[in-house]
């Protein structure tokens, strides 16, 4: 099912990556300018995830010993420091997402470059560590973003959906690790129900919402693949959803050959597996289309 499977270390049958991206309520100010403020109701269910959930999701990851990525937007560091020193107390790893949830797409790559490195900066401060990973804001993966990311020295992005297994971001620039993840992996589908930003979908119990999650799990532990979550603490942090995602770490774990951890360390794994041969990945090179395709159809 997988044509160039890559051997996990110590025999384990896949690699586990709970990532959660903790944007607080980031999202609203974007959306929102003139008057998130005075959206009160909205502002504490989005500040649930620093203050209630990331405890909560830290103090189970302490019982089960492990050690995680989230990914944080710089805006985020500096209104929740508490949140971001308990993850770095833990162990845990802080990645760049962003300045406050921005679209990179929709800025210049000046733009981009810029709150690119503000966030560099803000993770040093918080963490004394230089980020190695990147998720783009919304998935907003733009045309500049695999450039920026090689030119501020990056190990890896997990933005993009391109296979089950890490692969290569290639430009003309050099490459990066690309760690895919996919919309079905995401907890906004299974739970999110929130007006302010158009997305209702309807809620599902948590044991029918996580079903997912451990089907996805079942056939990566099958065939050898990454499991990446991409979950936020205000969704899967509430405490009915994570009270049953605790049962499934536990039921991953129990396994007992399954390889739990910050995306960091599977990225430095997976360069030394590329470096010395024992790994081929598949390589994207980018840009897909250096022209309108559509458009060219048209001439
Ligand atoms: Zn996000």
């Amino acid at each position: 099912m997988i044509k160039n499977p890559i051997q996990w270390p110590d025999g384990a049958k896949c690699a586990v990556a709970i990532t959660f991206d903790m944007d607080a309520d980031s999202i609203l100010h974007l959306d929102y300018p003139e008057s998130s403020i005075n959206k009160i109701s909205a502002l504490s269910m989005l500040r649930y995830g620093p203050e209630v959930a990331i405890p909560r999701i830290l103090d189970t990851y302490k019982q089960l010993d492990i050690q995680q990525t989230f990914f944080v937007p710089a805006w985020c560091i500096e209104n929740y420091p508490s949140a971001v020193k308990a993850m770095v107390d833990g162990g845990h790893e802080v990645a760049h997402h962003g300045y406050i949830h921005e679209y990179p797409g929709s800025n210049s790559r000046e733009e981009e470059h810029y709150w690119l490195k503000y966030g560099i900066k803000a993770i040093e401060n918080a963490t004394g560590q230089r980020p190695k990973g990147w998720r783009a804001p919304y998935y907003d993966f733009s045309g500049n973003s695999a450039d920026l990311l090689i030119e501020e020295g990056f190990l890896y992005d997990s933005s993009l959906m391109g296979d089950d297994i890490p692969y290569i971001l290639k430009t003309d620039q050099g490459e990066v690790i690309e760690f895919p993840c996919h919309n079905g992996m995401d907890d906004w589908p299974q739970f999110a129900n929130y007006t302010d930003f158009k997305y209702e979908m309807p809620i599902k119990a948590p044991s029918q919402g996580i079903e997912i999650f451990r089907e996805e799990f079942d056939v990566m532990y099958k065939y050898g693949g990454l499991w990446v979550s991409v979950w936020h603490p205000f969704v899967t942090g509430r405490l009915a959803n994570w009270d049953k995602i605790a049962e499934l770490i536990e039921y991953m774990k129990s396994k007992g050959d399954v390889w739990f951890a910050k995306m960091e360390d599977i990225a430095a794994y997976v360069r030394q597996c590329i470096d010395d041969g024992s790994y081929t990945p598949r390589i994207d090179k980018l840009p897909y289309y250096r022209d309108k395709v559509f458009l060219t159809y048209k001439k």
